[in-house]
């Protein structure tokens, strides 16, 4: 099998400095929040448009943390796409809210505006809970529809927490991910357009005292001093090891974005007239986490192209509002048909900046001719 994200490829053009970054870090012993997460920190917020990045240690924090700075709790709705991560809804569990799930788009399969104005309207109705925030997911690389879920967000007393565990690098006209929303969580999982060699996240705010809020609810709540405590928090924080891992990692960031998105043309060339293929929103510039087509006989293809040692995967089988303990939450009112037919309909191909042109070409050929063939159909 060919990879379906090869991550040692970028590693052959970074091997020397990762390994002097790891190696600086185990000789200075700073192990948690060491000079190198600091340095990083400074980094990411250049890169996302905002004067604050307060890293942590995954994105599933990240978004805790995000809902914790205000307060959410239970009683409160947070209206989520049911077609993402699991992580998106569960952060909101985790706090004791209440997800309310919301439709796709189609084409971007990014949170659809019109399902969330009726399901926020259904909150109000049902009482489901306070409509208190929206976390839009930014699928598979591309920034979500925030002008139209602004617009919403606003009419309805909503504050949004973007979840760009998918996106960061992306931008929206000329608006970084980290800038388009007054909170963004990211992640740092090795699979990632950045990921580092485990774990790891960042919460990317604009606001000075809401930034000090995150880094007291990253360590324990700490107030004034170390055992100082002014309100509960968790153990969030980035190893430095890991950031020290990101820093190297960000050397070659802006390349591999541009390497992703000419493996992302060769697909949308080749494959055009032959499947669904991903639409990015007017003025969006996606970081091309996943390369998503969608047709009729998704598992039969997916079947043909691993008997060539192409691998596939499916983002996402399952919606969350039919997993088991998010089933019982409330869902937008005409219920979330976009999102069900995808789950039976998409498919992830090999991405990542390394696919060579040979390689691409072939996995465009198999799939052209299963679908000619008739075996699978759009
Ligand atoms: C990966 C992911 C997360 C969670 O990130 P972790 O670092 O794995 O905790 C959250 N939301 C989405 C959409 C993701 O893809």
């Amino acid at each position: 099998m060919i990879p379906f994200i090869d991550l040692q490829s970028q590693r052959a053009r970074i091997d020397s400095s990762v390994q002097r970054a790891i190696a600086a870090v185990l000789a200075h012993g700073a192990f948690v929040m060491g000079p190198e997460v600091s340095r990083l920190e400074e980094e990411l917020a250049h890169w996302a448009g905002v004067p604050h990045a307060v890293t942590c240690a995954s994105g599933t924090d990240a978004l805790v943390m995000a809902l914790m700075a205000r307060n959410i709790r239970p009683g409160d709705a947070v209206f989520v796409p049911s077609f993402t991560f699991v992580a998106t809804a569960e952060a909101v569990a985790l706090v004791g809210a209440t997800p309310v799930f919301v439709d796709v788009t189609p084409g971007t399969l990014t949170m659809d505006p019109a399902s969330l104005d009726a399901a926020v309207a259904a909150c109000r109705r049902e009482g489901w809970g306070v409509p208190r925030a929206v976390i839009p997911v930014d699928l598979f690389g591309q920034p979500a529809d925030y002008a139209a879920i602004g617009a919403v967000a606003d009419r309805e007393g909503l504050w949004i927490l973007a979840d760009a565990a998918q996106s960061f690098g992306a931008r929206l006209g000329e608006t970084p991910v980290g800038s388009l929303a007054p909170l963004t969580a990211t992640s740092f999982f090795p699979a990632k357009p950045l990921g580092c060699y485990g774990d790891g996240g960042a919460v990317f705010c604009k606001d000075g005292d809401e930034a000090a809020v995150l880094r007291s609810i990253r360590v324990h709540g700490q107030g004034a001093s170390r055992y100082e405590h002014a309100r509960v928090g968790l153990t969030g924080r980035l190893d430095t090891i890991q950031a020290a891992v990101l820093l190297e990692k960000l050397t070659l960031f802006a390349d591999e974005i541009e390497l992703r998105e000419r493996v992302a043309r060769r697909y949308l060339d080749g494959l055009a007239g032959s499947v669904e293929l991903p639409r990015v929103i007017a003025g969006g510039r996606s970081v091309w986490a996943q390369f998503t087509i969608a047709l009729e006989g998704r598992n039969r293809l997916a079947a043909h192209l691993a008997t060539h040692d192409i691998p596939t995967a499916v983002y996402y089988p399952k919606p969350l509002h039919r997993q088991e303990p998010y089933a019982a939450f409330p869902v937008a009112p005409d219920g979330l048909p976009v999102t069900e037919a995808a789950c039976g309909r998409v498919l992830s191909l090999p991405m990542h900046p390394y696919l060579d042109e040979a390689t691409q070409d072939r996995i465009i050929d198999l799939i052209l001719s299963a679908v000619e063939d008739g075996a699978c159909r759009y």
